[in-house]
This record gives structure tokens, C-alpha cells and sequence, in this order.
């Protein structure tokens, strides 16, 4: 399984430049320029009032003539088609993605169909889609479709940090939902070709670790600084953690069982408003079953995600009566052909994973009534 090809090459790859910083928009001529000057510009409307409008502003202001494409909310083959047509009729020479996660996604893949560079600029810090090589593609209603990948990274991502201290914080917890998973799958799946297919070097190991060591010493207080919208360096930390560092982490490092499990979640209808980061938080707590690791280690994952609002059980995910049937399901759809929990350095199986999922509902709350927890 991890090695079907016997891959003995390292590999690391990333973005070309990443730029973090308060009102880091209003510079985005200088970092932007030598991608093109007719970008294709994709945001949804709530994104456009948010930050569009300044981002315009300053690349016109740099004679920049800027297309605007308003992106329909899923990442979906059919959205990608309608938007390449679109880059296609304009001749856009670069494209920007301008907002979360699916936004990120579209936009790298109908930049790789119109053969152009692609600048990044989230508006939140809940994925680790802005810096990689792949996006993950879902169905018109929502479900979980394919991986796709493309020959390079991103050429610009831009990170805005005023921007981001805007956005709810629930999207940063989500962020930091996602980038827990990192560290977690990237260390179980050592002898497993990554993403830019191959082995870890021992710098995506070190990013991984970075990445959790920022989040248990700052999340919390980042999460805070979030709901009084202040940039500090506990939020700029976890907002690199959130993009950087979990992006390159798991690219280059691998996934293994959260984000498999995550896949596998969004077959349940009931969890579609869940942002991507919120499921993979309870399948990194599927996984740390999985591995079997010590109920001291558990409590301090299930603690970190609890300070921040993600979800640690079925309740709190909004599945209180879930079915058997459909976590058996979840579980299947885990361990389809091709799925990153095959990555795993052991033996896995369908009953695995959904004994797994059960347990991991049980851990949470078991946690929360030893703990006393109580959301505030
Ligand atoms: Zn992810």
C-alpha cells in the first residue's frame, strides 16, 4: 500500500512567494506585477464588498485593468468551465482568487485549464488551500468529488491580516481545525510518497511540528484577538500556521485518516454547513484513535479544539442521532481506492475506521463531562 512504485526520492515543493501582513491588499501591484496586468478576478459578492473593492482600487490605481467574475459558491467542474470561458473571452493573462477556501480552489483550477499564473489572496485564515499544487473538486450538491492537481504551486499568495481579523472567527477556528490535522497525518505516513509524489523531506516534518506547537501556544488567544478584530502577533502566528505552514506541511509531508474521514463526512447531508476545517478537527480525533495514542494525548488535542469552538463529538457536529448506517458509510467512503488513508504505515479497514469514528465521538464527550467544559 504506502509505496506501491518504491519511491526513494525526496521531494518538497511550495508557492513561489508568500506575503503576510496588516493591509498587505494595498501593496498588491507591487507583489502582483510580474504576473500580468488583465488579471481574471474571482470573488463571490460578500468577498467583493469585504476586500474587492480595495483590491481594485490598488491595482487599477498601478493601470491594471481587472476583469471581476463572481464566483457561484461551489468548486465545481461546472463552475471551473463557466469561469475558464469566461478568462478565455477576456484573455486574462493571470487570474486572483479572492476569498475562502473553494474560492481558492476554482480559481488554481481555471488558472491551469487557461494555462496562467495564479495569484492568491485569502480573506480568511480556514484552510490550507492558498499556498498548494492541488484542489479539491465537490459536486454541484456539495459532496465530496475528486482531487485534482496541477504542475505548480501557486505564484503569489497574499495575505492580508487586517482582512482576516475581520472575518468571524469561527472561520479561524476552522483554519486551525485543519491545520491540527497536519502534524497528526503528516507523522504516520513517512514511507508514503506526498503530494508532489515524493517522500517527506525533513523539513516538511519540522513545518508540521511548527505548525502545532504555534496553535497549542496561540490559538486560543488568536481565536480572542479574532472576535475583537485586532491584528497581534498571536493572530499573525496562527494565520501563517492556518495558511503557510499547514499548506506546505501537508503537501509535502502527506495526509493519512482526518482528512480521508473528512472526505467521507461530507456524504452526510447534515454536515454540509460545516466548513471544511470544523469535520477534519473531529477526524484528526478519529485518527489519534486510530493511531492508539495515550488518553493524556487525546485530552490535550480534544482541549485545544474545545478552546476554540470545533466540534468534539456527534453532538456538537449537529449529528446527534447519527446511524450507524451512515457512519459505516463514512467509513467506507474513508477507505475507497485512492483515498490518503491508505498513506497509514499499518493495516487499516472499514470496521477500523468506524469503530474509529464511534470511539472518537465517545472520547469527546467523555472529555467534556470529566473536564466540566462548558462553551462560553
Ligand atoms: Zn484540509
Amino acid at each position: 500500500m504506502p509505496n506501491p512504485n518504491k519511491v526513494t526520492e525526496r521531494l518538497f515543493q511550495s508557492p513561489s512567494k508568500y506575503i503576510q501582513g496588516p493591509y498587505a491588499i494595498q501593496n498588491a501591484a507591487k507583489y502582483l506585477g510580474k504576473l500580468g496586468n488583465a488579471p481574471l478576478l474571482l470573488c463571490d459578492d460578500i468577498v467583493w464588498k469585504i476586500a474587492g473593492e480595495d483590491l481594485v482600487k490598488a491595482l487599477s490605481g498601478a493601470g491594471f485593468k481587472v476583469q471581476r467574475a463572481v464566483f457561484g459558491g461551489e468548486a465545481s467542474r461546472e463552475e471551473i468551465d463557466r469561469l475558464s470561458a469566461l478568462g478565455r473571452k477576456e484573455s486574462s493573462d493571470f487570474v486572483i482568487a479572492l476569498g475562502g477556501g473553494k474560492t481558492i480552489d476554482t480559481a488554481k483550477t481555471v488558472a491551469d485549464d487557461l494555462g496562467k499564473q495564479v495569484a492568491i489572496v485569502p480573506t480568511t485564515a480556514s484552510t490550507d488551500a492558498p499556498c498548494s499544487a492541488l484542489s479539491v473538486l465537490y459536486r454541484p450538491s456539495g459532496e465530496f468529488h475528486c482531487y485534482t492537481f496541477f504542475d505548480k504551486n501557486p505564484n503569489v499568495v497574499l495575505v492580508d491580516t487586517t482582512v482576516i481579523s475581520k472575518a468571524p472567527p469561527r472561520f479561524l477556528a476552522a483554519g486551525m481545525g485543519d491545520a491540527i490535522a497536519t502534524n497528526v497525518e503528516a507523522r504516520r505516513c513517512l514511507n508514503s510518497p506526498n503530494f508532489g509524489g515524493g517522500l517527506p523531506t525533513e523539513v516538511s516534518a519540522a513545518i508540521g511540528q511548527k505548525c502545532e506547537e504555534i496553535l497549542f501556544k496561540y490559538g486560543k488567544q488568536a481565536y480572542e484577538a479574532n472576535k475583537a478584530h485586532a491584528v497581534t502577533p498571536a493572530l499573525e502566528a496562527v494565520v501563517e500556521a492556518n495558511t503557510l505552514l499547514s499548506g506546505l506541511g501537508f503537501e509535502s509531508g502527506g495526509l493519512a485518516a482526518a482528512h480521508a474521514i473528512h472526505n467521507g463526512m461530507t456524504a452526510i447531508e447534515e454536515l454540509h454547513s460545516l466548513l471544511h476545517g470544523e469535520k477534519v478537527a473531529f477526524g484528526t480525533i478519529c485518527q489519534l484513535v486510530l493511531d492508539g495514542v495515550p488518553t493524556s494525548e487525546l485530552d490535550r488535542y480534544i482541549d485545544f479544539m474545545l478552546s476554540v469552538d470545533l466540534p468534539v463529538n456527534f453532538e456538537q457536529l449537529g449529528i446527534p442521532k447519527v446511524k450507524d448506517e451512515e457512519l459505516r458509510r463514512v467509513a467506507e467512503l474513508a477507505c475507497a481506492e485512492g483515498e490518503t488513508i491508505w498513506n497509514l504505515d499499518r493495516v487499516i479497514n472499514v470496521d477500523l475506521v468506524f469503530g474509529a469514528i464511534k470511539a472518537a465521538d465517545a472520547a469527546g464527550s467523555d472529555y467534556i463531562r470529566r473536564s466540566g467544559w462548558k462553551r462560553t
